[in-house]
C-alpha cells in the first residue's frame, strides 16, 4: 500500500536539501564561509518567488522573506540555518526512506548498522517513516529539516489563499555550525516581534532556558632557574597550572553536571616549566551563579600570586552568549503562543533546558525574542541521523498554527 504522506512537497524539498553540500568551514574569514551555502539558498530564493514571495538575500548570505498578514496580528518569525556541520562530509548524501520501520536494527551499508539499544531515539518509532543515511555521510537533517519544514508552511499559506494568516517572517543563516549563525543577524529586516529557531530534535521541545556562557584565559609565567640551586627561588609554571585546576574543586566539570546545573571546563592547557596558558568555558544557566563562578577563578588566581609573588598570573574573561530566559521572562508571548498551538493540536509541551546556547539566544539580545523548536530529526552531526517524518510532518503543523489568524 502506498504510504500517503500529509505535506509530501516537504518531504520531497528536504531530500532535495539534504543532496545539496552546504558544509560551513570555521577557517573561512567571509560570510558565509563557503560559496556553496548559496546553492541551497538561491534554490529556496527560486521556491520562494514561485510561491509568489519576495525573498532577498543580502551580502551576508542571509535570505529575509517578508510576507504581509492580516492587520493588528504580531509579525512571527522562523528561522533555520542552511549550513551542516563538519565532523563528516556532506558531499554525496544519499538519504534512504524506510516506510513502516520494523521497531528493529537499521543497517546502513556493510560496515554501519544502528539499533534501538545503542540510539534511544530510535526506540518507540516501529511504524514511523524514516529517513537514513548510507553510513557514508551525515543527513544534514540538522538543519535542512529545519528549512524544508519552513518551507512547507510556507508553501501551505501560498496554496490555501483562503485562510488567513499572521503577517510573517522567514530568515535562513550560514555558519550556524562554525558559531557565526547570529553575527550579521538585524532584528529590523526581520522584522519579527518574536521567532523560532527551528533546529532541535524533539517536536515536543519549546527550548528558551540555554546556558550562560563565558570563557576565561590564564597565562602563567613561572620563574626557571637550573634545579640543582632552586630551593626557595624556582616556580614551576605547569605545576601551578595542575594546583590552579585542582583549586577549582571536581564538583563543577561537565561530567559531573547535568539539567540546570553550571561547569568549569578546562578546553586547553600548555605548559612548560616556564610558562603556560589555559582556556576554560564556563557556563550556568543562573547570571548569579555564572558571576560566581568567574569570581572563583579570580580568588584562586589572586590566593596564587600571594603564595608566588614572583610568578606572573594573568587571567582575562570575556561573556559569549546569554541566557534567553531573561527576556522571556520579560516578554513571554513567544513561548505562550507556542504552547497554545501545541495545546490545540493536542501536543505536550516540553520546555527542557538547553545545555548550550542557540542563535536565538543571541536574536533575542539583538532584538528579538526567539526560542526554539524540533525538526523530528536526530543524531545529528553524523553518519546515524534520520528524520522521522511523522514528527517533521507535526513540526509543520506546529508552524502552520503559529502563523494561523
Ligand atoms: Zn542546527
Amino acid at each position: 500500500m502506498e504510504k500517503i504522506y500529509k505535506y509530501p512537497e516537504a518531504l520531497k524539498d528536504f531530500l532535495t536539501y539534504v543532496r545539496i553540500d552546504t558544509q560551513s568551514d570555521e577557517t573561512s574569514l567571509t560570510s558565509p564561509s563557503t560559496k556553496k551555502q548559496y546553492d541551497l539558498l538561491h534554490l529556496l530564493e527560486k521556491q520562494l518567488k514561485e510561491l509568489g514571495y519576495a525573498p532577498e538575500i543580502n551580502e551576508y548570505g542571509l535570505l529575509y522573506c517578508r510576507v504581509p498578514g492580516k492587520e493588528g496580528l504580531e509579525t512571527v518569525g522562523l528561522c533555520s540555518h542552511v549550513d551542516t556541520a563538519s565532523e563528516l562530509t556532506g558531499k554525496n548524501v544519499k538519504p534512504r526512506i524506510i516506510e513502516d520501520y520494523d521497531g528493529g536494527t537499521i543497517k546502513l551499508n556493510e560496515h554501519y548498522s544502528m539499533s534501538p539499544a545503542e540510539f534511544p531515539s530510535l526506540r518507540n518509532r516501529r511504524g514511523q517513516t524514516l529517513v537514513v543515511t548510507d553510513g557514508n555521510t551525515l543527513l544534514g537533517g540538522d538543519d535542512k529539516a529545519g528549512v524544508a519544514a519552513i518551507m512547507g508552511v510556507a508553501r501551505y499559506y501560498a496554496e490555501h489563499k483562503d485562510l488567513p494568516h499572521r503577517p510573517f517572517s522567514i530568515l535562513f543563516t550560514v555558519d550556524e555550525e562554525i558559531g557565526r549563525g547570529a553575527d550579521h543577524f538585524d532584528a529590523k529586516a526581520f522584522g519579527a516581534d518574536f521567532a523560532y529557531t527551528v533546529d532541535g530534535d524533539d517536536y515536543h521541545d519549546i527550548a528558551y532556558d540555554n546556558f550562560n556562557a563565558a570563557h576565561v584565559d590564564i597565562k602563567i609565567k613561572g620563574v626557571t632557574i637550573h634545579p640543582g640551586e632552586a630551593k626557595g627561588k624556582l616556580v614551576n609554571a605547569a605545576s601551578l597550572a595542575s594546583r590552579f585546576d585542582t583549586m577549582l574543586g571536581y564538583d563543577l566539570r561537565p561530567e559531573k553536571t547535568e539539567g540546570r546545573e553550571g561547569f568549569n571546563h578546562l578546553v586547553s592547557l600548555k605548559a612548560t616549566g616556564e610558562e603556560a596558558s589555559m582556556h576554560y568555558i564556563v557556563r550556568n544557566h543562573e547570571a548569579t551563579l555564572l558571576k560566581q563562578q568567574l569570581a572563583k577563578f579570580e580568588e584562586i588566581a589572586e590566593e596564587l600570586r600571594k603564595e608566588f609573588p614572583t610568578a606572573e598570573i594573568g587571567l582575562t574573561t570575556g561573556i559569549d552568549y546569554r541566557n534567553m530566559k531573561e527576556k522571556v521572562d520579560e516578554d513571554p508571548r513567544s513561548v505562550e503562543l507556542a504552547k497554545k498551538v501545541f495545546k490545540e493540536l493536542g501536543i505536550e509541551a516540553h520546555c527542557p533546558p538547553i545545555r548550550g546556547g542557540t542563535d536565538g539566544a543571541n536574536f533575542s539580545f539583538k532584538g528579538c525574542i526567539t526560542p526554539n523548536l524540533g525538526t523530528g530529526s536526530y543524531n545529528h552531526h553524523g553518519r546515524f541521523e534520520f528524520l522521522s517524518v511523522d514528527e517533521f510532518e507535526k513540526i509543520i503543523d506546529i508552524l502552520v498554527g503559529l502563523l494561523k489568524a
